[in-house]
């Protein structure tokens, strides 16, 4: 499978890139990761006459993972879309994808289903495992198991067990960096290179991408470099993210 990396800022766009948006092309499925403002960019990925489904599962409602989504009335996708995310999903996809906000969901020009997790996850065509994560508010983890690979994305949380149990021997973890390194906050939880890495090694991953650099902490791509020495101390296959980078699995 190739997955490709359309958005790799957290927070805002700046020179390094888009807010956070991430293509997994599978045999027979192509899931795409949050919504941030790389999501306008899929249709660079993605074939006009694609025969794959479209499974968009959100993390959590920041309008960085989910800003793209006033780009959807761009695209053609011809099996439609499936929107997947926490509990609370219909509620807030309803409100965004609607007027004033955008063209509503009815009147896009493909289907849409809405779907809430955990309620809805024996309907996917493929195993996945969500866990919540620790954010300022409610934020999902996702293991995704396919074509015989594990894919694993921890996104906005602080470190915690639920991470390192989403991460757990997978053939490739995404994770978020927010946070420059040693730093933290309480009350608005997010790694930093150590403890992705952390995650990373207790997790006994094969590799580790980092993401979500925050825009105002990461203001070039030198910075994230600087983040990708700090975490290979920890756990050396890391690669800091690009806007574009292509990552075969
Ligand atoms: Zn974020
Ligand atoms: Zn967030």
């Amino acid at each position: 499978m190739r997955i490709t990396f359309l958005g790799t800022n957290g927070w805002y766009d700046t020179d390094t890139g888009n807010t956070v948006c991430i293509l997994i092309r599978t045999e027979r499925f192509d899931l795409v990761l949050d919504a941030g403002t790389g999501f306008a960019k899929l249709d660079r990925s993605i074939p006009a006459e694609t025969e794959r489904e479209l499974y968009l599962f959100l993390s959590h409602f920041h309008l960085d993972h989910i800003m793209g989504l006033h780009t959807l009335a761009k695209f053609k996708f011809p099996r439609g879309l499936s929107i997947w995310g926490p509990e609370g999903t219909r509620t807030a996809m309803g409100t965004l994808i609607n007027t004033p906000f955008s063209m509503p969901l009815a009147d896009l020009p493909f289907d849409v289903e809405l779907h809430e997790i955990p309620a809805d996850l024996k309907l996917l065509p493929f195993p996945v495992e969500a866990r919540s994560m620790q954010h300022a508010s409610l934020t999902l983890g996702y293991r995704f198991t396919i074509d015989g690979k594990v894919i694993a994305y921890c996104p906005d949380t602080g470190y915690c067990e639920n991470a390192v149990a989403i991460a757990r021997d997978a053939d490739l973890l995404i994770a978020e960096c927010a946070f420059k390194s040693g730093e933290h906050a309480d009350n608005w939880p997010h790694l930093n290179p150590e403890t992705a890495a952390r995650i990373a090694r207790e997790g006994d991953v094969k590799r580790m991408v980092l993401i979500h650099f925050d825009a105002e902490r990461y203001p070039t791509l030198q910075d994230r470099k600087e983040a990708e020495t700090v975490a290979k101390k920890t756990f050396e296959y890391t690669v800091a993210a690009l806007d574009g980078m292509e990552v075969d699995v």
